[in-house]
């Protein structure tokens, strides 16, 4: 099926923007989420971070 194809059908896809995505929720992964918010509430500032996972569960 085309991508216009798919367009038509199902209409456009949804989409979110964030500050900052990391891939993958490992140990590493979400050790930099946490650690990013943590930096930004101490700095007073607004970030938006999503942690992306393929797994059917993180960590
Ligand atoms: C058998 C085994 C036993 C271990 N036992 C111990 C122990 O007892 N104690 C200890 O301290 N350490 C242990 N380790 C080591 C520990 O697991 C690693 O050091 C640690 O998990 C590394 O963390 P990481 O976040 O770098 O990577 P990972 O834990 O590998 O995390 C990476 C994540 O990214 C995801 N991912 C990858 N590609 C994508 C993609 N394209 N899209 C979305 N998600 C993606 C993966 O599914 C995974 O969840 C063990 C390792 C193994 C293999």
């Amino acid at each position: 099926m085309s991508a216009q194809a798919l367009l038509e059908q199902y209409g456009p896809r949804e989409s979110m923007d964030y500050d900052v995505v990391i891939v993958g929720a490992g140990p590493a992964g979400l050790a930099t989420a946490i650690r990013l918010k943590q930096l930004a509430a101490a700095a007073d500032r607004e970030v938006s971070v999503v942690v992306l996972e393929k797994g059917s569960e993180p960590g």
